[in-house]
């Protein structure tokens, strides 16, 4: 299955991604606000139902992935 990520649209068939994870965004309604809003993406609009996200927007820490703001 190809995975692409919705922000930088890289999917699992480019080499360059042979280091990245892709992500679901958190079902938690409250948690999903804060991702996209710090994802840059637009509230309003309507998100395919899989939406993914590389791990190129997150950073790993005590093993929980944790979104950057600086990553834009
Ligand atoms: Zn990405």
């Amino acid at each position: 299955m190809v995975r692409s990520c919705y922000v930088c649209k890289i999917n699992n068939n480019n080499p360059e991604s042979a280091n990245l994870s892709f992500h679901r965004l958190p079902p938690d309604p409250a948690k999903h606000i804060i991702w996209i809003s710090l994802l840059g993406i637009d509230r309003e609009k309507t998100l395919p139902k899989l939406t993914l996200i590389c791990s190129k927007h997150f950073m790993t820490r005590t093993s929980k992935m944790i979104l950057l703001e600086e990553s834009f």
